[in-house]
């Protein structure tokens, strides 16, 4: 059993729902502390994060993940227990195998080889480990980075060890992620007696035209990067139930999912106009989270290098999914890139990673710290 196997097992058998870390992160300090890397413990709430540097000079790279995970779904349905850490036909099932223990230990494995092949190597590795990525992300990554933001501490090169290989490891790097705005619209008419129509204002038959308008609107065309903005309708509730009764207001939750070729404030501007060309008396709440994106540069170069030295693979370039924690990282950090193993089991019973794929996982993260901090 490799080393990075084991540590993997031993992150996996702790029961870290988040915001729960349940000592993976003391795992991964102790392993840190005798190879000289300055631990700050930065517990914000009920969330346990951690912020590990060795050296003092740049370029700094850090390594960013998370110990928590999501909950197991119905455990009965699960082949083996998801806490405990099981290989099964070259496979390591468990809850978080995926999604990211094993990056976080391949993470530790890494700077192990590597510091004992450079121990005065030039240049800073660092870690930012938090336990609230699964959840609302509130005393997480978001924190840390506003502690090293306040210190002026800024990253030079960010790897996060998320799940993003598609088919094959190494086949896909996230280099960026999309924007998520969110609006919540409440538009108002007037209730009435359905059978008196000149006595109410239909507030979904008014909104209706809006709606088409949003649909049809061509929000941008994306760019290099990134795929065109698009607009969705999550929720839409109005009505009282009853079958005589125009409804006051309707509700109407949607979601754009933007590209850096339009700004939050583009898009909140064009939404309003568009509301207030049909002349709709409405309440609008936003919830906003940045787009980021690395341009090709060092860091895409070096990682890619590595991934196809480790793999065998060339990766492609790709901003797809959800928000992750790259959004936050990215305030202090030019070059932020996503990668690690296999997204297909992420979040869904009977999680896994293939063994062959992990010692491979710890190259990649090697190899990218000596073409960044020693070539
Ligand atoms: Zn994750």
């Amino acid at each position: 059993m490799t080393k990075t196997l084991e540590l993997a097992k031993d992150l996996i058998s702790r029961r870290s729902n988040t915001p729960d870390d349940a000592g993976c992160q003391e795992i991964m300090i102790r392993r840190l502390e005798p190879l000289g890397f300055r631990i700050e413990r930065m517990r914000f709430g009920d969330v346990d994060n951690f912020y590990a540097r060795r050296g003092n000079s740049g370029p700094l790279l850090v390594f960013a993940g998370h110990t928590d995970v999501v909950p197991t779904g119905p455990v009965e349905q699960w082949h083996t227990p998801p806490f405990e850490p099981t290989i099964k036909d070259g496979m390591l099932y468990g809850r978080g195998a995926a999604d990211m223990k094993t990056s976080c230990a391949a993470f530790i494995t890494a700077i192990e080889e590597f510091v004992e092949a450079h121990p005065d190597h030039p240049g800073s590795i660092g870690l930012l480990i938090t336990s609230d990525e699964e959840g609302i992300a509130i005393n997480g990554t978001v924190k840390v980075v506003e502690v090293l933001q306040a210190r002026n501490e800024l990253i030079d090169y960010c790897i996060v060890g998320e799940p993003t290989s598609n088919k094959v490891v190494g086949d896909m790097i996230k280099n960026g992620r999309r924007g998520s705005l969110s609006g919540k619209l409440v538009v108002k008419g007037v209730q009435g007696h359905i059978a008196y129509p000149h006595l109410v204002k239909n507030p979904i038959h008014m909104v209706a035209p809006a709606i088409k308008d949003m649909v049809e609107t061509v929000w941008d065309n994306g760019n290099e990067y990134f795929p065109p903005t698009s607009w969705q309708i999550s929720n839409m509730n109005g009505g009282t139930g009853a079958t005589n009764v125009v409804p006051g207001e309707v509700e109407i939750l949607f979601n754009f999912r933007f590209s850096t070729a339009s700004t939050d404030q583009s898009l909140r501007e064009r939404v309003h106009a568009i509301l207030d060309k049909h002349a709709l008396n409405y309440d609008l709440d936003w919830e906003y989270s940045p787009p980021y994106i690395t341009p090709r540069g060092n860091l895409v170069e070096a990682i890619s290098e590595a991934i196809q030295q480790a793999y065998g693979v060339t990766p492609e370039l790709s901003t797809t999914g959800g928000t992750s924690d790259g959004r936050f990282i990215a305030n202090i950090c030019k070059q932020v890139i996503e990668f690690g193993p296999l997204n297909a089991t992420i979040h869904k019973l009977n999680e896994c990673v293939a063994v062959a794929d992990i010692e491979p996982l710890k190259d990649t993260y090697r190899i990218t710290l000596e073409k960044l901090l020693i070539a």
